[in-house]
């Protein structure tokens, strides 16, 4: 039985975790739920799956909340802040964290859980752009075991042998991460220029949060998964290759030094993910319905256009400048991707806020967490400058 942390429980990984934890009452248990303001929400699944402690953003949502559970006889420890979800992340009462908080606002308790020796179950990649190398040294000293959900990596690691050796020892040439091309694929610079949040916000084959979705949308996303399996997998920048693949159907891939190429498929759906990293090395029931290869008929592969999607080469070039370009990447991203949501800036201008704060901000050597923080706070405020105007 393995008792689950999860954090992020509102979102839509949130979701697809707990739909498949549902399914296996007799494996999971739920110790901790936690989110950041939706009281109600999170008020339902605490009735529905009774965990020992729930978590809110702060104390008038944690009073809201526990007036909501003490009205439905729901008996369950209420907590608030961030602090709250680091300590929850080390605390005994979970054996595993599933870390699915949007955003660097994930990384403490990423940090913990993997601190703690947990099985960490990572769907937040921000955490892994923003403090990649600090985050693997802490789950090599905490001893615990990092399960990719991120639906590429989660297909890599499956794809790659079981022993986790080295890449080179391994025989491995190449990971080929797969991308939808997001909802604009096919589009030129020109006719980008008038787009609104909810065309970027609709994704065509996945269902994901808005800011992924954004993220999706101007190729972010899959510079992020870069970035991401570098850490993971400690793959060299030369040896990650993208390419666009409409259907969303194959995952990933991984090349060998003999010409095989190994790859995953599945229909496009989290619950396959999350169900294998919930259970590994067993397999279970995810509810994802069988993939119809005959109806699905075909299986498109294209390379991306980087000229018109700009921020897939960024993250190459951060990730290949070193030290912590990344973090100034990721955290000038979240800027951006929030003006863009809130309507104050225009959806090609995400790419130029991130150039810019990259190039006013030369990368300096990864010492700590506490730095990489103050420098993810000067590439915030460097961003917002440029949205503003004086840039
Ligand atoms: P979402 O917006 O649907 O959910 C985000 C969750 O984080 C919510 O429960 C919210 O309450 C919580 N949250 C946000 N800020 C918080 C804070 N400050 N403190 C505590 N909780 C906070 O997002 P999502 O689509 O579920 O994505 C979650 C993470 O998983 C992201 O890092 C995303 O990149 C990654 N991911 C998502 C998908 C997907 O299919 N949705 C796929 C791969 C990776
Ligand atoms: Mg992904």
């Amino acid at each position: 039985m393995r008792t689950l942390a999860i954090f992020g429980a509102t979102g839509s990984i949130g979701g697809s975790t707990l739909d498949v934890v549902a399914r296996h009452p007799d494996r999971f248990r739920v110790g901790v739920l936690a989110a950041h303001r939706n009281s109600e929400k999170l008020a339902q699944l605490c009735a529905q799956f009774r965990p020992q402690m729930a978590i809110l953003a702060d104390s008038a949502m944690e009073a809201d909340l526990r007036r909501r559970l003490d009205a439905a006889h729901v008996a369950c420890e209420v907590r608030s802040g961030m602090d709250a979800i680091r300590e929850a992340a080390a605390d005994p009462l979970c054996d595993t964290v599933v870390a699915a908080i949007v955003g660097a606002a994930g990384l403490d308790s990423t940090l913990a859980a993997a601190r703690a020796g947990k099985r960490l179950l990572l769907a937040n990649k921000e955490s892994v752009v923003m403090a990649g190398a600090l985050l693997m040294q802490a789950l090599h000293e905490g001893g615990g075991e990092l399960i990719p959900v991120d639906s590429e990596h989660n297909a890599i690691f499956q794809c790659l042998p079981g022993e986790r050796p080295a890449l080179a020892s391994a025989g491995v040439r190449k990971l080929i991460l797969t991308a939808s091309g997001g909802p604009f694929r096919g589009r030129s610079r020109k006719d980008l220029h008038a787009i609104t949040p909810a065309q970027a916000c609709a994704h065509p084959n996945w269902s994901m949060g808005r800011k992924i979705s954004v993220d999706s949308a101007t190729l972010m996303n899959k510079g992020l998964e870069v970035i991401e399996a570098h850490h993971l997998f400690g793959a060299s920048p030369d040896i990650i290759d993208v390419v666009v693949h409409r259907q969303s159907l194959v995952h990933s891939l991984v090349e060998y030094a003999d010409g095989s190429v190994l790859a995953q498929l599945g229909n496009p759906d989290m619950r396959t993910a999350l169900a294998h990293a919930l259970a590994w090395p067993e397999r279970i029931e995810a509810g994802v319905p069988p993939l119809d290869l005959a109806a699905a008929a075909r299986l498109d592969f294209e390379p991306p256009d980087t000229d018109t999607f700009r921020c897939l080469d960024l993250a190459f070039q951060a990730l290949r400048e070193g030290g912590d370009a990344t973090t100034l990447l990721n955290a000038a991203n979240e800027v951006a991707v929030a003006a863009f949501l809130e309507g104050t800036l225009p959806f090609l201008g995400i790419a130029d806020v991130i150039e810019q704060v990259l190039a006013e901000l030369p990368a300096e050597p990864v010492v700590d967490i506490p730095t990489l923080r103050a420098r993810d706070l000067m590439a915030r405020d460097t961003a917002r400058r440029c949205i503003g105007g004086r840039c």
